[in-house]
């Protein structure tokens, strides 16, 4: 293949852009998948069901405490009534039954008022405790926010770079002959398409090449491409 000397170090160029151009656009990716949001992210669910969970129990405490407090109006309500009783009765065998009734309601009374301020408190706790697990989660959110912008700012800086460097390689690619231009872009799909010959080593592959492989290499004419015998790279000879 015939070509331009002065095209071969623009290759150069262009191999180092395309591995730029790679390696932003794995910083992308990583920066999109962002795993310090996905952790947080993570956490807001375990929190979300946590508090899912709490507010249940909270229902039924609530339910339970009501369920206390109409029981415990039941009994005053008949504890008002016997002691009405109590003052018309003039039967003995009906005043000393009214008597240990109403000493039964007492203790039920106790009882009811103790398993009420038991409840009240627990309602409280828990009201107190799921405040503070929306007070977690609103802070979490908010990170996970905040994470969020500096991965979207990084990745504009990230695409900003790419667009500039997949810019430089357009214009690269103008100033190459078509058929050069593709012989390298076929190579850059498997191996390292172009290396600089140094000495007896090619740049591409790093091997050191026989001196009758150099012999071929300098055998082909200035204008004319050289190839590594051992990786096929397009040679840039020095
Ligand atoms: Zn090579």
């Amino acid at each position: 293949m015939k070509i331009e000397t002065s095209q071969l170090p623009s290759l150069l160029t262009l191999q180092t852009q395309l591995v730029s151009l790679k390696k932003l656009e794995s910083q992308a990716r990583e920066l999109m998948a962002r795993a310090k949001a996905e952790a947080i992210r993570e956490q807001l669910l375990d929190l979300s069901a946590k508090a899912s969970q709490m507010l249940t129990d909270h229902e039924e405490l609530q339910r339970d405490l009501k369920r206390a407090e109409s029981d415990l109006d039941l009994v005053v309500k008949r504890i008002d009534q016997d002691q009405q009783r109590l003052t018309q009765a003039t039967d003995v065998k009906v005043i000393a039954g009214v008597q240990h009734e109403l000493e039964t309601l007492g203790k039920r009374r106790s009882e009811l008022e103790d398993a009420q301020l038991e409840l009240m408190e627990r309602v409280e706790l828990s009201t107190d405790s799921q405040q503070q697990i929306q007070a977690q989660k609103q802070q979490l959110q908010s990170d996970l926010e905040t994470e969020l912008e500096i991965a979207k700012q990084d990745l504009a800086v990230v695409k900003q770079e790419h667009s500039a460097i997949a810019a430089e390689v357009n214009a690269a690619k103008a100033q190459i002959a078509n058929d050069l231009l593709e012989l390298f872009e076929r190579l850059a799909t498997r191996a390292t398409a172009v290396g600089v010959l140094r000495g007896s080593t090619c740049g591409a592959c790093n091997m050191n090449l026989t001196s009758t492989a150099l012999g071929q290499i300098r055998a082909v004419a200035e204008d004319e491409l050289a190839r590594c015998p051992e990786c096929s790279a397009i040679l840039v000879r020095e």
